[in-house]
């Protein structure tokens, strides 16, 4: 009789499903999910069973009260429970309609009953108990993989502790945007990504989080003094993350 594989799955809240689809482009992931029993990827099986999982990844960001019920079943159910990406992490770009007063809102939903079932849009842990986060819009697909081969060997990897700015080559260099007054968050942000913004040219926006003593009042006010609006600065530091409640928006 062969090894039992964990059964697994990946479902979806509010989001683009991108990192569903960053795991979907993986170049060997039918190998690599040969060693599971996948029973819910919805981009990947035509047939999907919410079922008892070992290991469930949980994508996007909780924004009304049938998802909040929604993830505590599937919590119930899960062994253990990761969270996928930017918007089940840190609430991520859904989590922007918070600084929209529904009244307003109104005129961007078409589906008006969505409106009055909705909540502040929250990460998945402000409900429930997360096991583990994969951060990044969208995750970083090495991760995913070396997470799932840990998992295997009943292993967790150890996440990255520093800031992007541990792994940037232009860290100390007069390219750091800092240094030409250009508005990168990576001193903020947690590291992991291999830098790979500022590697490419773009400052880092703050996608797989921030550290926990981030200091956004001061570097709120160090953009400012570059000429960036309030408004600009704010929507900057609030475009992958949001605070709980959007009367702490600048105070986090
Ligand atoms: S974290 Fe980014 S890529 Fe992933 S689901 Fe959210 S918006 Fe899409
Ligand atoms: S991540 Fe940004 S702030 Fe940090 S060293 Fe690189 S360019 Fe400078
Ligand atoms: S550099 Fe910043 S914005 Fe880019 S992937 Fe890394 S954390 Fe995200």
């Amino acid at each position: 009789m062969g090894v039992k594989k964990p059964v697994m799955g990946i479902v979806s809240f509010t989001c683009d499903q991108g990192c569903q689809f960053a795991v979907l482009f993986i170049d060997n992931i039918f190998d690599i999910l040969k060693k599971y029993n996948v029973q819910y990827f919805h981009l990947l099986k035509e047939k999907n069973k919410k079922t008892d999982f070992d290991l469930v990844f949980v994508e996007g960001a909780i924004t009304t009260k049938r998802e909040v019920e929604k993830l505590k079943e599937i919590r119930k159910k899960s062994k253990f429970l990761v969270a996928l990406g930017a918007c089940a992490c840190h609430g991520g770009v859904p989590a922007m309609r918070n600084f929209i007063e529904n009244s307003d809102l109104k005129k961007y939903v078409y589906n008006q009953k969505t409106l009055k079932d909705s909540v502040e849009a929250a990460p998945i842990d402000k409900y429930v108990k997360v096991d583990y986060y994969l951060y990044g819009c969208p995750i970083i697909q090495d991760e995913f993989t070396a997470f799932l081969d840990a998992f295997l060997k009943k292993k967790i990897p150890e996440q990255f502790k520093g800031p992007v700015c541990m792994e940037c080559p232009r860290r100390g260099k007069p390219t750091c945007f800092l240094r030409q007054k250009q508005p990168c968050m990576g001193a903020l942000t947690r590291g992991g990504c291999d830098a790979i913004c500022p590697k490419e040219n773009f400052p880092c926006l703050l996608c797989r989080g921030p550290l926990p003593k981030a200091n956004f009042t001061a570097e709120a006010k160090l953009f400012k003094s570059w000429g960036l609006s309030e408004e600009e600065v704010w929507n900057r530091i609030h475009m992958f993350h949001t605070p709980e409640n959007k009367k702490n928006a600048k105070k986090d």
